[in-house]
């Protein structure tokens, strides 16, 4: 086992904080940064891990697979957030397994000790088991899925721009996005503003009558989980937009180009160029893993039931939160939402939680203050629902841009998202628009070089980046 060399060379001295409770926090989202900020300069050593060196705001994912915002914008990185703190730690790696009998997490081939664990490790994608649908939709729950959809997007409108095949054309200019809860309008949207409006003067050869965005949903009606009024007033502005609904349609295959929908019209064949996938979350893989160490009961999508303090039964030092967990101790017994809100609850519950445990005393119940949910569905446009109060149109716009705002970690980020919405409401452009990730891209491809210098033998010079010949 590698030497615990963690915290020696820091100040406050060594021997205080050796003697203090270690608290390992695996996942710096919602839950794990919130547990962080409550736990700095406390009498605690904090060891968050996360196998990304960034927090990101998932919530806009959407804006940056529609180009509205780069990935910087949404993200920052976890030791600027939390690690300065001294008593927190900040370690990259991936945790793959979880040893409660010895009180060890495992993570780049290191065992590492805790005396309380909070996981927090939040949920990806499903595909209700057909994983092979992946590559084809790709999903957004991380920045690479958001850079994948934009690109795929803008890839297709620039062969558009070069096709004389109306056919083809129509085939290019075409996006399906399955699933119509909150991500998956905002994600229709906002493409359809960008392909309506927002590029009309860039691609000239396009046919934007063609531009089409179709939104299935098995279920009857978008955003299923907020009030029947608000979802009809988003299915309105969306369709107003240009965007076709295909409610009560199952996915029932995806291909290549083609997504195959089964309605009260039988089986229907949809083309598209661009399919994107919002539809199913499950919780993260170290449930399941947890589950197996500790005999936690687990829900449907793999989230851990927890007992009312978010331990796991039987195991007092071991907290699950967010999205990793399904909280049945509420007045209805339904499970919290996953969702930013409950999360960042949860993560500072259980930091308080842990610190009054320390001190001997015990801390209020959990009680979730619901703060409602919204979803922005256009320009100066969202739907809100408020513990009752509905709100739409540009008062929900703007009650959804203080909240996102309000929400944002990052104080340089909230800056510059507020900028570019408004840069982008008011010229209808946007500055994202980057094509990257291309498989011919990537490092080692030949620019600027001449190719008879490439397939030369490399001799010492090539070998010196500096000196390495330009083209003329
Ligand atoms: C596209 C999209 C839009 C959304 N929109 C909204 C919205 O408008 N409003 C709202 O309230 N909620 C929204 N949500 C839901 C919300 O983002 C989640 O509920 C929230 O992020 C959950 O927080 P969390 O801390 O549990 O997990 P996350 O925020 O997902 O954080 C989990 C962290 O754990 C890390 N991690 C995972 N596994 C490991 C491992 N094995 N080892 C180390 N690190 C690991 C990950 O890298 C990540 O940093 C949206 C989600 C998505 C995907």
């Amino acid at each position: 086992m590698a030497p615990e060399r963690f915290f020696l060379e820091l100040d406050p001295p060594a021997c205080a904080l050796r003697d203090w409770p270690h608290v390992v926090i695996v996942g710096g989202g919602f839950a794990g940064l919130k547990a962080c900020h409550a736990l700095a300069g406390k009498p605690v050593r904090v060891t968050l891990i996360d196998k990304r060196n960034f927090n990101l705001f998932q919530p806009l994912l959407y804006q940056v697979a529609s180009g509205l915002v780069s990935e910087a914008d949404v993200a920052s990185p976890l030791r600027q957030m939390v690690g300065q703190a001294p008593n927190i730690q900040v370690l990259l790696g991936e945790v793959v397994d979880i040893d409660p009998q010895a009180r060890e997490v495992v993570f780049n081939d290191h065992r590492y000790g805790y005396d309380h664990l909070i996981l927090a490790s939040g949920s990806g994608s499903t595909y209700f088991g057909r994983e092979e649908w992946r590559p084809l939709a790709p999903p957004m729950k991380i920045l690479e899925h958001a850079d994948e959809i934009r690109r795929r997007l803008l890839m297709a409108l620039e062969e558009a721009e070069q096709t004389l095949d109306p056919e083809r054309r129509r085939f290019l200019q075409t996006v399906v996005v399955v699933g119509a809860g909150p991500a998956g309008c905002e994600l229709a949207g906002s493409l359809i503003e960008l392909m309506h409006r927002a590029i009309r003067r860039d691609f000239k050869q396009l046919d934007h009558d063609l531009c089409r965005v179709v939104l299935v949903d098995p279920l009857e009606r978008v955003l299923p989980t907020m009030h029947p009024k608000l979802s009809a007033a988003a299915a309105g502005y969306l369709q107003q937009a240009g965007v076709e609904l295909r409610l009560q349609a199952k996915v029932e295959a995806i291909a290549p180009g083609r997504v195959s929908l089964r309605g009260a019209d039988g089986l229907q064949p949809l083309e598209a160029a661009t399919i994107c996938w919002t539809a199913g979350v499950r919780a993260s893989r170290l449930g399941v893993l947890l589950a197996e160490r500790t005999g936690c009961p687990v829900d449907r999508g793999g989230r851990l039931l927890v007992e009312p303090d978010f331990s796991v039964p039987g195991h007092p030092d071991i907290h699950a939160v967010g999205d990793l967990c399904a909280y049945l101790h509420t007045s209805d017994g339904k499970p919290l939402p996953g969702m930013a809100g409950p999360a960042v609850q949860m993560g500072g519950w259980v930091a308080a939680h842990i610190l009054a445990r320390r001190e001997g005393r015990s801390l209020e119940p959990f009680r979730f203050t619901d703060l409602g949910s919204m979803a922005v569905i256009g320009p100066w446009y969202a739907v809100a629902d408020l513990r009752g109060l509905h709100v739409t149109g540009l008062a929900g716009w703007i009650l959804w841009a203080l909240a996102h705002l309000a929400f944002i970690p990052d104080s340089e980020n909230r800056i510059t998202l507020f900028t570019k919405w408004m840069w982008q409401i008011a010229t209808r452009q946007r500055t994202a628009l980057l094509i990257t990730g291309r498989p011919d891209q990537h490092l080692g491809v030949d620019v600027g070089l001449f190719r008879a210098e490439l397939h030369a033998e490399p001799d010492a010079a090539d070998m010196d980046e500096d000196s390495a010949p330009l083209a003329a």
